[in-house]
């Protein structure tokens, strides 16, 4: 077994059973589900919305290479530079390049996970420059010395007091602080942080072709003063982020709201069309748009698993999952977690390394189910599976099981006659590596079903 494998078994086997994890998910996940109905229910005909998107991210998807082209074309005739990462390292360079030959020494951030697949934060550290987040969440796990838990809710396993606790620590307010006096306090905080970046680093939920804009959408304005205070702007994004044109973020702005937060849309929603023009006031002098690859070429070239590619970052497989709801988002130990990191992130990284999240699925369908883009990540998750099993990845005792269990399920003679005893000692060593210590095997009946179903009918006749 793999040791990314066995460390999935131990951290899952620990957190599932930590209550104050579980509790704080529960309480976060029932306030998100309640705002997510209350957000569907606004849709006259929610069904329709998400054919269409998926249609339309399909048919992206199809002509991806092209649709690249026209951003580039459109967005450099913006006046935005666009650079091309086939590498975390690449992007990094490119943007220490740029951090250098301004003299850079601090930069904001607003939320972005393709920035951690970059490991930013660090790669800037080492060259000396002081990175901020500046969402709030972001913000909070930085400050613990943390990663993002959640795609779109960073500090998701935190409740109140853990972070009224964290700025006792740090900043000496009292563990009694409200949440509205935590968040006055990291605002006042960070205006001081815009006013002295040289630089703001963001994501992009869209990358628009047609025009050759970057859509942003946010809750906090923290995105739209990264945009507007410093005078560099860099844009990082994953080269599957493509919507063809402006005129499709009336229906991908509210669908990403809605399953995001449940919300109509969010509070801040930009386009960023190009640095500022002489006649204009505020907004960066310089913008530049690093289109990351990372793996997503070798996500793509798979005729199944590349529908992944589809997918607009919204979390609510993650929020939905009873497998993330139990082990955590920490555990996968990935920038994605929940069902679509399950099925991207062996592509994306090592499949050998990460095949076995792909196994970290109960298969229920509730993510396909609310999925605002129609991925069958339930199917992908098999195709992952398949692709394991056809490149002999999975472990000789699965294997051997495996064969066994053919072997008895493929006759009912068999199954039959087989003894409790032996199912029980054929199975135990396979299925107690799954259960985990917590939980107790049960012995086999004596008796078959077929034995007690003809004895009980016998009874009744
Ligand atoms: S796979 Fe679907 S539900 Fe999951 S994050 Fe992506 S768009 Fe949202």
């Amino acid at each position: 077994m793999h040791s990314n494998h066995k460390q999935f078994l131990v951290d899952s086997d620990n957190v599932a059973f930590n209550l104050k994890h579980r509790n704080t998910i529960a309480y976060n996940i029932s306030k998100y589900d309640a705002a997510f109905e209350v957000g569907l229910n606004r849709y006259d005909d929610l069904n329709r919305a998400k054919s269409i998107a998926a249609a339309i991210k399909r048919s992206v998807l199809k002509n991806l290479p092209s649709y690249l082209e026209q951003f580039e074309t459109a967005a450099t005739n913006n006046g935005i530079e666009v650079l091309w990462a086939e590498t975390p390292q690449q992007a990094v360079n490119h943007i220490i390049d740029i951090a250098k030959d301004a003299n850079i020494k601090k930069v904001v951030k607003s939320k972005s996970m393709t920035s951690e697949e970059l490991h930013l934060n660090e790669e800037l550290e080492k060259a000396g420059v002081e990175a901020i987040e500046t969402d709030l969440g972001e913000f909070i796990v930085q400050k613990a010395g943390e990663r993002p838990y959640h795609i779109l809710t960073p500090a998701m396993h935190k409740s109140r007091q853990d972070v009224a606790n964290l700025f006792n620590k740090l900043y000496n307010l009292s563990p009694d602080e409200t949440a509205e006096g935590l968040t006055a306090y990291v605002r006042d905080k960070l205006r001081l942080e815009f006013e002295e970046s040289g630089m703001g680093i963001s994501g992009a939920n869209f990358l628009i072709a047609k025009e050759g804009g970057i859509a942003l959408t946010e809750n906090e304005g923290n995105g739209l003063f990264t945009i507007t205070y410093p005078k560099i702007h860099i844009v990082i994004a994953g080269i599957e982020k493509i919507i063809p044109s402006v005129k499709h973020l009336d229906l991908f702005w509210p669908l990403l709201a809605c399953h995001g937060t449940g919300q109509q849309v969010s509070v801040y929603n930009s386009v960023i069309t190009g640095p500022r023009k002489p006649n204009e006031k505020n907004g960066p002098e310089k913008i530049v748009v690093i289109l990351l690859d990372n793996g997503r070429t070798n996500l793509y070239s798979k005729p199944h698993q590349s529908e992944s590619l589809a997918c607009i970052r919204c979390g609510a497989c993650l929020n939905a999952c009873p497998i993330y709801k139990n082990v955590g988002g920490y555990t996968y130990n990935a920038v994605y977690s929940g069902p679509i990191g399950s099925v991207i992130t062996p592509h994306l990284k090592s499949f050998s390394d990460y095949k076995h999240l792909s196994f970290a699925s109960s298969l229920c369908g509730r993510c396909y189910e609310v999925c605002p883009v129609k991925i069958n990540l339930p199917q992908l998750l098999l195709y992952n599976r398949k692709q394991a099993v056809e490149q002999d990845l999975t472990g000789l005792k699965d294997r051997e099981a495996f064969k066994m269990f053919q072997w008895v399920m493929n006759s009912s003679a068999k199954l039959n006659n087989v003894g409790s005893f032996l199912k029980s000692g054929l199975f135990s060593p396979f299925i107690m590596n799954i259960f985990g210590k917590k939980r107790k095997f049960q012995i086999n009946s004596k008796s078959s079903f077929r034995k007690e179903w003809c004895k009980n009918r016998q009874v009744k006749t």
